[in-house]
């Protein structure tokens, strides 16, 4: 792989950048690999690279039924944190954390990763309750959290308008969270895993999984059967509909999520601001772009487009929280299909059918996750077993009744 750093970009630019290689291979699929990973996302991406790089597995091929970063990854809002409630969630969404922290230098491809913080204001006495509980309990698992007085929140943004129809009490803060730009993150994980030997096949979409003796033994796709060994589903939005394939169905609800973006601005918004209680939240991207996203429409669909009131109502709150921003025109609006679970938390683990494992439910939220995803999944792929790190995210909790109700610090929060 043609390394980036600043020598290599004199090289080039010597050449006329005529010299730079291609990112990744389209190789044609074999016809049978140790693990096929469904869906060319973040997570699936991720699961590849780390399968890969850590557990040294040989033949990978990640299928995309579109192309790279169609869904959700590439249109997600960008927001990564650690400050979940409990141990179980913190644990996980902290290793990503860490990842995060070292991803451009290990992945050598800059995700623009910027720790600019993310605040989360509270409106009532009961959401600054929540607020000291949750900032407690990150502290206890050594995650940064602190809680901001109305005049600490001023001093970071000098033109909110506290006083609003739910006057802002106080707010949460994580230093360390921010934004990294998602497309990058794909493109990223997609080059780093070709890099180690990983088929990238996309447009290749899976529409059966074929099982022996309750095994799993390969999958139809839209490009003949592929064999494998072992099979991870990775598909975020549509996992319910590869678990029917495999005969087997998921605690799920899939249903549209959107956001929208401004025209560029000069910096104005120094960090993450967000509002489970208004439902919306704001940043701003490193082009000047306000990025804007709301809460989930209320109905299921496969539908990648979502409902003009969820827009109003965000656009409204944000207008009453910001008024400077009531003049802005937004450029670009667009929706993705978000997989929620009864918990708000993810399903990382093994199902009814030896060989076959899964990775979803990450609902509104699993941007932040994407390496840790990536990482516990490869571990769960690799070794047949979970990780420590994910076996509390099986699907049999939903038999066991072992939930880890995350709603209060997940909600539509990203
Ligand atoms: C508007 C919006 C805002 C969001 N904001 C945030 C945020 O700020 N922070 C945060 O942490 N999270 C956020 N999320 C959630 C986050 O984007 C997702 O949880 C996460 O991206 C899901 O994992 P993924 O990246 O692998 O999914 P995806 O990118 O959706 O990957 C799944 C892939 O599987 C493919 N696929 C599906 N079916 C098949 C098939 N049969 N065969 C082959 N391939 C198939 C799809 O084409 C897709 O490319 C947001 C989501 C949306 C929609």
């Amino acid at each position: 792989m043609q390394k980036f750093s600043i020598w290599s970009l004199l090289r080039n630019a010597l050449s006329y950048h005529e010299g730079w290689q291609q990112q990744w291979r389209s190789p044609e699929p074999q016809r049978e690999y140790d693990v096929v990973v469904i869906g060319g996302g973040g997570h699936g991406l991720a699961t590849a690279y780390y399968l890969a790089k850590e557990h040294r597995v040989g033949r990978i091929a990640v299928l995309e039924r579109g192309w790279l970063g169609g869904g959700n990854t590439a249109r997600n809002t960008t927001i990564v944190r650690s400050n979940y409630l409990w141990d179980e969630a913190t644990a996980l969404y902290e290793k990503s954390m860490q990842l995060w922290e070292g991803l451009s230098q290990d992945l050598n491809y800059n995700v623009m990763f910027s720790q600019r913080g993310v605040m989360n204001l509270g409106h009532t006495l009961q959401d600054l309750r929540d607020i000291e509980r949750r900032v407690t309990a990150n502290r206890l698992n050594g995650v940064d959290a602190e809680v901001l007085s109305p005049a600490q929140i001023l001093a970071m943004l000098p033109f909110i308008n506290l006083n609003t129809r739910y006057p802002v009490l106080g707010a949460s803060l994580q230093r360390r969270a921010g934004v990294a730009r998602h497309d990058a993150v794909a493109w990223g994980f997609a080059r780093a895993a070709d890099a180690l030997g990983v088929d990238i096949v996309q447009n290749c979409e899976v529409q059966g999984i074929r099982r022996e003796a309750g095994a799993v033994v390969g999958v139809d796709t839209a490009r003949g059967f592929i064999g494998a060994k072992k099979v991870a589903i990775v598909a975020a939005g549509h996992s319910s509909v590869l678990a029917a394939l495999a005969g087997f169905r998921l605690p799920l609800e899939s249903h549209p999520l959107q956001a929208l973006v401004s025209e560029p601005l000069k910096p104005i918004l120094p960090t993450v601001v967000m509002s489970n209680a208004i439902h919306a939240y704001i940043s701003q991207s490193d082009k000047g772009d306000l990025v804007i996203g709301a809460g989930i429409d209320a109905y299921t669909g496969y539908g990648q487009r979502g409902s003009y009131p969820v827009i109003e109502g965000t656009l409204a709150a944000i207008v009453e929280l910001f008024p400077l921003f009531s003049r802005v025109r937004m450029n670009r609006q667009w929706a993705g299909i978000v997989d929620v679970s009864p918990d708000a938390c993810p399903i990382i683990g093994l199902t009814p059918v030896r060989g076959l494992t899964i990775n979803c439910g990450w609902g509104t939220g699993g941007f932040k996750a994407t390496p840790g995803s990536g990482w516990v999944m490869a571990h769960t792929v690799a070794q047949g077993r979970p990780h420590a790190l994910n076996a509390a995210f099986s699907l049999d909790r939903f038999h066991s009744g072992r939930l880890i109700d995350e709603h209060g610090a997940a909600a539509v929060a990203h």
